[in-house]
């Protein structure tokens, strides 16, 4: 593949992607909040068999994991990776591109963009790559959900699946957890933003395969039983029961929080039944309900070449 120029994001030399909205000249070499300049930093191209069936099928999706994260979520699953301080890799667009559409033949011609909040001109300029290298996959922007509507905005067009997360209703533990009070607030226009652009409807090929709509994912917290049901009521009421929810039992204890008075720990099956029981009371039937042991799988090793199990 010729070399793609990195296309000049003007929306980078006062950085307000998202809610953070810290105003670094990423265009001049600055580091937002997120610790990220103009240029791609991606810490692994890799087949994914993620947790939702209609995206993983049988073959796995390429998902792009960007380095860093504009949440910072004091119990990230992900930490290797998408902590601050962890170091930068910064990739070609070129590159990128080519690494996709090398291992798009492989999966089931699914692109997924994990945590890409803080590089949206960035992933865009990647679409269009693939799409002039003569691929056409479907593409999915897999999100922490603390994202601004005006970015969002942009997207359309370009994302297929809506795949945010929805992780706090409760402010005060949103600071605690994120540094972000304002998360109840952002994840919830985001939401309804990308409902405006998709509906409830997932459109699924022929193999069972999404190619079109929205998955919102809930991750339960231990000790934050009220948190989850105040997540599934809002969805439900504020926006649709048609949704489809994956609700995620799968939470483990990083090393980074293995002394904090509620995080140290896995979640409880009663603290599990209790919101799997709201799940269906709100309405939900479309989604998935993990099973309560999953905190054994799912656990990614970045420092392999392919960090997850297949
Ligand atoms: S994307 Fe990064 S630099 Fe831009 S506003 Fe958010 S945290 Fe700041």
């Amino acid at each position: 593949m010729s070399k793609l120029p990195l296309p000049v994001f003007e929306e980078l030399s006062h950085c307000t992607l998202c809610p953070r909205e810290c105003g670094a000249d990423r265009l001049n070499g600055e580091f937002g909040y997120c610790n990220s300049r103009a240029e791609i930093s991606v810490s692994s191209i890799c087949i994914h068999k993620g947790e939702e069936p209609v995206i993983s099928g049988s073959k796995g999706i390429c998902n792009v994991f960007f380095s860093h994260c504009n949440l910072q979520c004091i119990y990230c699953q992900n930490h290797d990776i998408s902590r601050n301080s962890s170091q930068h890799t910064e990739l070609p667009l070129e590159m990128v591109v080519s690494r996709i559409c090398q291992m798009l033949d492989q999966t089931e011609n699914i692109v997924g963009f994990v945590s890409p909040s803080h590089f949206i001109p960035q992933m865009i300029a990647i679409i269009q790559g693939i799409r002039q290298a003569g691929k056409n996959p479907v593409f999915v922007y897999n999100t922490n959900g603390y994202d601004k509507v005006e970015t969002l905005q942009i997207l359309e067009g370009y994302i297929d699946i809506y795949l945010p997360d929805f992780k706090y209703r409760d402010e005060n533990i949103a600071f605690a957890y994120s540094q972000a009070r304002d998360y109840p607030m952002a994840a919830a226009a985001a939401l309804k933003e990308m409902y405006r652009q998709k509906g409830s409807s997932l459109i699924v090929n022929e193999n069972g395969i999404a190619e079109s709509g929205i998955i919102v994912r809930h991750l339960v917290l231990p000790g934050a039983v009220q948190n989850s049901l105040d997540v599934l009521q809002f969805i439900a009421e504020e926006i649709s029961p048609k949704l489809q929810i994956s609700l995620m039992s799968q939470y483990f204890p990083t090393h980074d929080v293995s002394k904090h008075p509620q995080l140290s720990r896995t979640i409880y099956k009663e603290e599990y039944q209790q919101i799997v029981d709201a799940f269906y009371d709100f309405g939900f039937y479309r989604g998935w309900v993990q099973e309560l042991i999953s905190h054994a799988t799912y656990r990614p090793d970045f420092s392999n070449e392919q960090p997850f199990e297949l």
